[in-house]
């Protein structure tokens, strides 16, 4: 072998990056990575991590309401939303630090400098030229706003997480996890929120049931959700923004938040000149094994066209090194993979829908449940949760399994393992509930609402 500065450089510190960076140096390798903007990527800056914190405190208005059944007076409440960001970014620095603490504890050289590749072992990166045996490219994906006249007047996830002021009317464009997360987010801090977006029903490949409940939950809430429906123009306006739909009318708001999907970060990395196959979106090209059309360049997470999500790419970063540094050959297994969506309530999902489970198992029993859940019997809160199983007639095996409403990934979780090891819908019934709870719901229901 080449004598080489490392035998692994790491491109993008997230999360994906960060864990193939120090399991690889546990194994003994000598790696490098290179991140340009903030350890820890999108999930702990702008992601996973500060949208969580903010769906926790978009839950008070709500909290300090529904108190009042519970015997609770409580008294003025106001919202110090700078307050609000100072404690976030402090949070997320301290977690910066955290990142920066493994990498420097698993002896990984860090460069916080952009890098670039100059041939297919050479990276540079501050004024240096450092070579490596192999590359790891996991720089994640950035938002994407479509081309429309005033595009530039609208923001993305990536500035909603800085707004100085929280703002009094918010149009948010999309219908995916972002935009249905931040649309509850925004609506339960106080903002007058109105979501558009393009098709029938938002949330497009998840469940139908799970899709029209949340629908009906957030317009219950004072969303207000219209589908079929786009920004064609915006315009500023003094310190209002005015929208015109495609359909003409016109909307004012004081933001505007586009949430129309992410784009891998591939271009001007030199990836195009070593020959690295990419997908039109800009998603490099991997086998099976996480390796691109360049024999030693490898790529994970966001950068490649499978699933948008941490967990995902951290597993592929377990995977990637045990199988190049611990001389493992282990697969990836992307079968029933849990996930939630973080929006009001929330939804929590594991396995097939109903409609892929009829495509691909023909027959299938469908169980389903709505209830008002117990805390709001006292809170007078016309909230429902919906529960609802997908089984396999032939095998009696659960195939899916959705929920919509309070802690719904908390529940979904063990829900996910019951999947991933098979459980069939009589070891489900054969199951103890936990009372009174709401996830004692998916093993006590009995009778199938169709097959
Ligand atoms: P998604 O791809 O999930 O959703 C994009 C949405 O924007 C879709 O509703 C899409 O509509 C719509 N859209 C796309 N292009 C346009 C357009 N030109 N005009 C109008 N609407 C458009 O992207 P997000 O940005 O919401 O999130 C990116 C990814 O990040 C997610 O897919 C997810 O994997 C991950 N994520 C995960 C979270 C979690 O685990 N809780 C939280 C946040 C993000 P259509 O359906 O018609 O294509």
């Amino acid at each position: 072998m080449a004598d080489y500065d490392y035998d692994l450089y790491v491109i993008g510190a997230g999360s994906g990056g960060v864990r193939c960076a120090r399991m690889s140096a546990s194994y003994g390798a000598r790696v490098a990575v290179a991140e340009e903007r903030y350890l820890g990527g999108t999930c702990v800056n702008v992601g996973c991590v500060p949208k969580k914190l903010f769906s926790y405190g978009s839950h008070y208005p709500d909290a300090f309401e529904d108190a009042a059944g519970y015997g609770w007076n409580v008294g003025e409440h106001s919202l110090d939303w700078k307050r609000l960001i100072e404690n976030k970014n402090r949070e997320i620095e301290r977690l910066n630090g955290i990142y920066r603490t493994i990498l420097d504890n698993n002896n990984v050289t860090i460069h916080e400098a952009r890098a670039t590749l100059k041939d297919a072992h050479t990276v540079l990166v501050g004024g240096e030229e450092i070579t490596a045996d192999k590359i790891l490219v996991a720089t994640g994906g950035w938002p994407t706003v479509p081309d429309f006249p005033g595009k530039e007047h609208a923001i993305t996830s990536n500035e909603a997480f800085f707004l100085e002021d929280l703002p009094e009317r918010v149009i948010m464009v999309g219908g995916g996890y972002i935009a249905v997360e931040f649309a509850g987010i925004l609506h339960g801090y106080g903002a007058h929120v109105t979501q558009l977006y393009r098709g029938d029903l938002f949330l497009r490949g998840f469940d139908q049931d799970l899709r029209s409940h949340l629908a009906e939950e957030m317009v219950k809430q004072g969303i207000d959700l219209r589908f079929n429906a786009n920004i064609a123009s915006l315009e500023k306006s003094g310190d209002r923004l005015v929208a015109t739909l495609e359909e003409g009318s016109t909307l004012e708001a004081d933001t505007v938040m586009y949430a129309t999907g992410r784009a891998p970060n591939t271009r001007n990395i030199g990836l195009e000149e070593l020959g690295v196959e990419m997908k039109k979106d800009g998603s490099i090209v991997v086998d099976d094994q996480f390796k691109s059309s360049v024999d030693n360049i490898y790529a994970i997470g966001d950068v490649i066209d499978r699933f948008q999500l941490t967990p995902v790419a951290i597993a592929e970063a377990m995977i990637l090194s045990a199988n190049l540094f611990n001389g493992q050959n282990l697969g990836t297994d992307y079968a029933d993979i849990p996930t939630a969506v973080f929006s009001h309530p929330n939804i929590g999902t594991v396995g097939l829908t109903e409609e892929q489970a009829r495509d691909k198992y023909g027959d299938v029993d469908i169980y389903r449940s709505t209830f008002k859940p117990m805390l709001h019997t006292l809170t007078g809160r016309d909230e429902r949760t919906l529960m609802k199983l997908v089984v396999d007639k032939a095998s009696d095996r659960v195939v899916g399994c959705h929920m919509v409403g309070p802690d719904a990934g908390e529940i979904i979780q063990g829900m996910g393992v019951a999947l991933k090891a098979g459980a069939t819908k009589a070891q489900f019934d054969a199951t103890v509930g936990i009372h009174p709870t709401a996830a004692e719901e998916f093993v006590t229901m009995r009778e199938a609402v169709s097959s």
